[in-house]
């Protein structure tokens, strides 16, 4: 009888034994069936917040890309005449009331997006002597009315009618071709001039320091001083 348990036993034993090793080596290899779950990881404190000096808040938004780069010719407030401007020919005489923000040569044949800085009306929407195609928004920066004057656009691509709204950061039109009628023969860049009150007003230069007064650079609000 003990032969008989003992013949019956061993194989037994033995292919528990195999199964054993097999299911322990399929386990140590990652395979077959989960064994528990994962024990909880232990929760790491959360990384402290990197504290940044946060970047001044704008209180327009940018009027083309790469907006502070290209002002290299005329800032605001600057004198020119015929004879003194780093532009040539130059035409005007005056405090220029704008920024000029250049173009680059490979943006000569494609179309360069100009945004409106800030919320607001449509005022004016034509083409006038000096600018070509000009349009003038009204707006509040900072809690002071404003008008916006966008110089040297191309008409034809600004979608929005006068009396119309636009958002800020909205692409309001392209700029027009350089040396056409759409810039009235100015190279191809953007003026952006900024007069305090409500009114129209489209001058790009004035004869006066005191007159310059009545306008605002719009890097004040670009690069905010310190
Ligand atoms: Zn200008």
């Amino acid at each position: 009888m003990k032969k008989i348990i003992l013949l019956i036993a061993l194989p037994v034993l033995a292919i528990g034994v195999a199964l054993g090793s097999f299911i322990y080596i399929l386990d140590i290899m990652g395979i077959g069936a989960p064994s528990a779950a994962p024990a909880a990881v232990k929760q790491l404190p959360a990384a402290p917040v990197k504290k940044t000096t946060p970047t001044a808040t704008l209180a327009i938004a940018l009027p083309i890309a790469d907006a502070l780069g290209r002002v290299t010719k005329k800032p605001f407030s600057l004198y020119v005449t015929p004879n003194f401007s780093p532009v040539k020919p130059e035409r005007f005489t005056g405090y220029h009331t704008g920024v000029d923000f250049e173009t680059t040569p490979g943006e000569r044949d494609i179309d360069v997006p100009i945004f409106a800085i800030c919320p607001g009306k449509i005022l004016v929407k034509k083409t006038a002597s000096g600018y070509g195609g000009v349009l003038n928004e009204s707006c509040t920066i900072n809690g002071q009315a404003v008008t916006v004057t966008y110089g040297h656009l191309r008409l034809a691509s600004i979608a929005k009618k006068v009396g119309e709204t636009l958002a800020q950061g909205e692409q309001l039109g392209v700029l027009g071709t350089g040396y056409s009628k759409e810039t009235d023969g100015e190279r191809k860049h953007l003026h952006l001039g900024i007069h305090k009150g409500a009114g129209a007003v489209l001058n790009g230069y004035v004869a006066t320091v005191a007159e310059l007064k009545s306008w605002i650079n719009v890097l004040d609000y670009l690069a905010p001083k310190k």
